[in-house]
């Protein structure tokens, strides 16, 4: 390495980013948490320009005239259109950097992925990185991230598990002695709830209600198993399928419930694939432990109760499920040999 570019290392900082589906968010060591916003760009597709990122792109979504579309560039947690998210993650490192005590032109940046994507899919990512204005780009493994920044013991010789439930996917990880030894990842996720709420209302209740409104529904008073404290009801307004008039409803925690039967399932199946292909030695470390629960969608009411009588396995929701990734991300920057094993190009 030369003078010049020793100089440069100790002067430019790092950044983390946790590029998810649903959020990203960035974050700098010594300074934490500079920017957490949806993964949403809004497109003036008459000229062919971002016309703006994030929340002010979000708002937009539902009201937006012909020639603007709203895009969320990822998909099931990886790139889905190559050009948006270089222009989103270039947009939000401009903008993190903006909040930054020391102005950093090309930062190093440590950005996760999920587990089990294709060699070329880890390749466009780090490639929008670069593009989006990084020095060097060191990618690791969303629930390999989201262990570290919960506090798991990944480098000992024990066991943890990881379930994180984000928007687009379903992250299930074992990780013992700084690896990943097992790893599932499925497509279903927060998004496929917001569908089966939407369809499991309009059977019901003969209401057509958007996949805003079937989230915000979800999140207010859905839950996986009946509510302990009392279940929730909620009025929710759709257009009538039968008359295309806007009608109100009263709906209950049990509507939530049914509609998201088949999609939780799903999920319960995969951890249980997982652990069948768990060491003996390691699931018994896991049953010790518990299991990690994170990510937005890992936030559902009483989801940890009901894994848990589902799994017999202690189930624990991370009380920081939002932003275990991206604080595990700027951990591995501190940490030499997490980089070492991220995926990058020397
Ligand atoms: P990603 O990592 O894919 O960007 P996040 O971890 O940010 O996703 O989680 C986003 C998902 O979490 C969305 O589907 C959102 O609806 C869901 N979510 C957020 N809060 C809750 C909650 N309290 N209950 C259920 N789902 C939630
Ligand atoms: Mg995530």
């Amino acid at each position: 390495m030369s003078f010049l570019d020793n100089l440069f290392n100790q002067w430019s900082c790092d950044m983390a980013i946790d590029l998810g589906t649903a959020n990203t968010l960035v974050a700098i060591p010594g300074e934490g948490i500079v920017l957490n916003e949806p993964s949403v760009v809004a497109i003036d597709s008459d000229a062919n320009r971002v016309l703006s990122v994030g929340t002010e792109a979000r708002e937009m979504i539902g009201r937006n005239p012909g020639n603007i579309s709203v895009e969320k560039p990822l998909a099931d947690g990886v790139i889905a259109d190559y050009d948006v998210t270089e222009a989103m993650l270039s947009y939000f490192i401009q903008k993190a950097n903006r909040r930054t005590r020391f102005y950093q032109p090309k930062p190093r940046i440590v950005i996760c992925i999920p587990c089990g994507v294709t060699s070329v899919e880890k390749r466009a990512v780090f490639e929008a990185t670069i593009q989006a204005g990084a020095r060097q780009a060191f990618l690791i493994e969303e629930p390999m991230a989201a262990a570290i920044g919960a506090g798991l013991p990944v480098e000992e010789p024990t066991g943890s598990m990881v379930v994180d439930i984000g928007g687009g996917t379903t992250e299930i990880a074992v990780i013992s002695l700084g690896g990943i030894v097992t790893s599932n990842s499925l497509r279903i996720a927060g998004n496929e709830f917001d569908e089966a709420v939407a369809r499991h209302i309009r059977e019901v209740y003969g209401l057509n209600i958007g996949v805003r409104t079937a989230e915000d529904i979800k999140i207010a008073i859905g839950s996986a198993m009946p509510i302990s404290t009392g279940e929730l009801d909620m009025e929710i307004s759709g257009r009538d399928l039968a008359t295309n008039l806007p009608r109100s409803e009263i709906i209950q925690s049990e509507d939530v419930r049914e509609g998201i039967r088949a999609p939780l399932q799903e999920i319960l199946i995969a951890i249980k694939e997982t652990f069948l292909e768990t060491d003996p030695d390691l699931a018994g470390d896991i049953i010790r432990n518990g299991v990690l629960l994170t990510g937005g969608g890992g936030m559902m009411k009483m989801l940890d109760i009901y894994l848990t009588n589902e799994l017999e396995v202690p189930v624990y929701a991370s009380d920081t499920a939002f932003t275990n990734v991206v604080v595990g991300c700027v951990r591995a920057l501190e940490n030499p040999i997490a980089l070492q094993r991220s995926y990058t190009q020397r």
